[in-house]
């Protein structure tokens, strides 16, 4: 059992102001794993104060004094591997070897991306008759889902310490453990006082009141399309700047030539990695009708043979996060035998489960792209197969949707895969599994979200640009 109930504030674990605790829940379990407790306004306001102290020193650090930090970070974060591991597999349940492989690498590489990607990164630019100067934003506010406890909050960190930005960062209240771990990081690699601060906490009190704070300049967050209308909203009082990464409906558009087994595997992975609570997961497989049988034949064995269970077993699914959540999949599943033909999977828990919010990987086929369960995000594993007799027609399904945040082709024509890929509304197009690249800016079109994260696309969104007109020269 895990109990913290501290904040970390102006470089000390501190007492929170109220008395409020929160049960974490090992999904795989049902049973308590740690317990946290829920800031108050008043832990927020000073955790703000301690980032706006902090602020004239630290967006003063040379880039070489930035860099130098974000290694000591990556160096410290790689001694933490085990409990890292350990902890995300309890809080999320997600299977050890993915917590490994997914979870704890996409922490670490955030780090020492952002290290790199500084080097290059250029502060002062000369255009002729003017100079362009990049300068922190401020004071930044954080705040980050459950669903990859360690990546979109490094990513986030990482960039604002590049960016040379104090900040207050809340994690999700269900997996507030791994950001615990990466606080100890923080504070071993030395972080200064004050540039870093953690307010655990609910969406409704610290997320809130991060969003609405006077002395936040800007608001990065990773979260539901309801939650960032609201940080809109709240940032729109004080024309904050914000970044938002929020849901998708993402398309993966199977060429004619493309070969069916592997993409059949491809399409499974989307819904089972994570368990499917993946925010740029296609969850729309487009396929050419005349593959269809052969297709279905194809995902459904793999579904077959794809072990879920026990996340610390040899399963390569684990369950879904919350009760709350595996209901809201239920009733997207319930949904989809009502509207189309279930392949494989279908309502409840799998054979030979019943403790641990563990639900089947779903296919539907014979989808519309105009039925809810192709609409709407589901988070979970459920997948849906839509076909296609003409490619301008595959483009048109995979774009009609409010979201942008991915999209995926496999094939092997490369007229093809350059068309569809550059054609798909998306933030971030995947050919043929290509990456992973930390360089490589994510983010999303449409309701999909506002701004850029990872690289140097991440760093910028934490910078204010400055034109000066008539710049003596530094001699
Ligand atoms: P959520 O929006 O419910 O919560 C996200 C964070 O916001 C949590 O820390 C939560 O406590 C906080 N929050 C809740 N209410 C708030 C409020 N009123 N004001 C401010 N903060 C508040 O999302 P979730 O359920 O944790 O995560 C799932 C969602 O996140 C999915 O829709 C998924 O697509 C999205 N997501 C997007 C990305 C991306 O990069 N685009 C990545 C992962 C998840």
């Amino acid at each position: 059992m895990r109990k913290h109930l501290k904040h970390y504030i102006n470089g000390e674990w501190v007492e929170s102001t109220g008395n409020e605790t929160e049960d974490v829940i090992n999904p795989a379990t049902e049973e308590v794993m740690g317990t946290i407790s829920l800031g108050t306004k008043e832990d927020l306001d000073k955790a703000v104060e301690a980032a706006k102290a902090a602020l004239p020193s630290f967006s003063k650090t040379s880039k070489e004094e930035r860099i130098e930090l974000l290694e000591r970070i990556a160096q410290e974060y790689e001694k933490r591997k085990d409990d890292f591991i350990e902890t995300i597999t309890d809080e999320l349940g997600s299977p050890l070897k993915i917590s490994e492989r997914v979870h704890y690498n996409m922490g670490y590489m955030h780090f020492s991306q952002a290290a790199k990607s500084l080097k290059d990164f250029s502060f002062m630019e000369d255009r002729g008759n003017h100079v362009i100067v990049k300068e922190t934003v401020g004071v930044s506010g954080l705040i980050t889902p459950w669903n990859f406890p360690t990546n979109q909050i490094s990513t986030k960190i990482a960039s604002a310490l590049a960016a040379g930005s104090p900040m207050v960062v809340k994690p999700s209240e269900l997996t507030p453990f791994a950001s615990i771990i990466l606080t100890e990081v923080l504070d071993a690699a030395g972080v200064p006082k004050g540039v870093f601060n953690l307010v655990n906490g609910s969406g409704e009190v610290i997320g809130d009141g991060i969003s609405s704070h006077p002395d936040i300049d800007f608001v990065s967050f990773t979260g539901s399309v309801g939650v960032g209308k609201k940080i809109m909203q709240n940032a729109s009082e004080t024309i904050k700047n914000f970044a938002l990464e929020l849901g998708g409906k993402s398309p993966l558009v199977v060429l004619e030539d493309a070969d069916v087994e592997k993409a059949a595997k491809a399409a499974l992975g989307h819904i089972t990695m994570n368990s499917g609570q993946v925010c740029s997961a296609a969850t729309r497989v487009l396929i050419p009708t005349s593959m269809k049988k052969d297709f279905e034949e194809a995902i459904k064995t793999a579904v077959e043979n794809t072990p879920v269970g026990d996340p610390r077993g040899k399963n390569f699914v684990g369950p879904i996060i919350s009760k709350k959540q595996w209901d809201r999949v239920q009733s997207y599943i319930e949904k989809g035998t009502e509207e189309a033909t279930l392949l494989v999977g279908g309502p409840g828990k799998p054979e030979g489960i019943d403790k641990g919010y563990f639900a089947k990987p779903t296919v539907f086929t014979d989808v519309k792209n105009d039925m809810v369960i192709a609409q709407e995000e589901i988070f979970g594993p459920v997948t849906t197969l839509i076909t296609y007799d003409t490619l301008d027609e595959a483009i048109e399904i995979a774009n009609d949707t409010v979201y942008g945040l991915a999209g995926y082709v496999v094939g092997y024509d490369q007229e093809n895969l350059r068309k569809v890929a550059t054609s798909i509304e998306a933030g971030r197009i995947q050919i043929n599994n290509a990456g992973p690249d930390f360089s490589a800016p994510f983010g999303g079109y449409k309701q999909s979200g506002l701004g850029r994260e990872w690289g140097d696309f991440g760093i910028e969104e934490y910078l204010e640009i400055k034109s000066i007109l008539g710049m003596p020269s530094a001699e």
